[in-house]
């Protein structure tokens, strides 16, 4: 198999994919990781992987994936969807999906993996002599985005957080790639279109690829640990509507409404919780806020008659991400602010 990112000086995998990538058709199959452990002596993960390589034409090689963070739902609905429903005769190019990418992590219905208490999205580009996550990584590395043209990786807000349904890219650097990544923003036809600024930006999947010169859009799409029938509705069009955008399936995509483009060009956009008590949102998602205003108070919950932290907006914008549980804590995302982004 080619192998464009490894490293000659790199160990041979450990882990093994039971389908050929390359030849025409649709297959269904598995990529095995090595998980010794108590109750498995020579056991394994199989994280489930489709890919449709079209017999319409030659194109591009596009990836999906879901289930980086165990607790974001849209992702894994809309790609199985897709892995079920793809039809080689209808696509040029290849489409590779992965729906539930961190398995162990969507089956616990956790962020994190409970194999090795990996985040995912923080064990870029991953590591063959790695733990189980770090194998996935590194697999998806080598294998899927050294094939791939763009990527689409699926993500919401989890159970902690929850978001204005947005697709999300990051300003690079490359003038080039910066256009392509924008273009699919607007392609993907969320109602928001976030041009956003990582906090901890080491280890993601999107600085790997946009790091190798390709196209990356992830998404937003909710939260609050579970899919919503608009959420999934956002994330099917916008599946599609990537399908459509690279040329890999005929016709244009499909965006009645433009997406809404914003960003969170500084620090006062990201507001983080010095208290912990209860949460009090003053607002809801989508809501336009001004300088000043009070946005969320925390309650000290052990004590009757205490008053409250108030926590403002440090600027005008809108009401983007919150914190989604009734409890907060020191350190925890409050909220986040996203402002107009003019990117005529
Ligand atoms: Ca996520």
């Amino acid at each position: 198999m080619a192998d464009p990112l490894r490293h000659p000086s790199e160990p041979p995998p450990r882990v093994s994919l039971d389908i050929d990538l390359d030849a025409p058709g649709r297959r269904h199959g598995y990529l095995t990781v090595p998980w010794s452990r108590d109750d498995s002596a020579w056991g394994s993960v199989l994280v489930p992987l489709t890919v449709v390589v079209g017999t319409a034409g030659p194109g591009p090689t596009l990836l999906f994936t879901g289930g980086n963070h165990g607790d974001e739902y849209e992702g894994p609905i809309a790609l199985m969807k897709l892995a079920a429903s793809l039809d080689p005769a209808q696509v040029a190019g290849r489409v590779i999906v992965v729906p539930a990418m961190n398995l162990p992590a969507v089956l616990a219905g956790s962020r994190v993996s409970p194999v090795d208490g990996v985040n995912m999205n923080r064990a870029f580009p991953g590591d063959r002599r790695g733990g189980v996550s770090a194998m996935i990584c590194a697999f998806v590395t080598e294998e899927l985005v050294g094939r791939a043209d763009a990527v689409v990786d699926i993500h919401a807000g989890g159970k902690t957080l929850d978001f204005v349904p947005s697709a999300v890219v990051h300003d690079l650097p490359d003038a080039e790639q910066n256009k392509r990544t924008r273009a699919a923003l607007k392609a993907f036809g969320a109602p928001l279109g976030l041009v956003l600024t990582e906090l901890d930006s080491a280890g993601m999947l999107d600085t790997t690829v946009e790091e190798a010169g390709k196209v990356f859009v992830s998404t937003e799409l909710g939260g609050k640990g579970l899919a919503t029938a608009e959420t999934v509705a956002v994330a099917d069009r916008g599946v599609a509507n990537m399908l459509r955008h690279f040329g890999l399936v005929e016709g244009a995509p499909d965006t009645p409404e433009p997406s809404r483009l914003m960003h969170t060009p500084d620090a006062a956009c990201f507001i983080q919780s010095r208290h912990a008590g209860l949460f009090e949102p003053l607002v809801d998602l989508g809501a336009l806020v001004r300088e000043g205003q009070v946005i969320a108070r925390v309650h000290p919950v052990e004590e009757s008659g205490g008053r409250p932290a108030e926590y403002r907006a440090a600027r005008d914008g809108l009401f983007y991400c919150r914190h989604a549980r009734g409890l907060i804590r020191r350190g925890d995302c409050l909220a986040v602010l996203a402002v107009d982004l003019d990117d005529a």
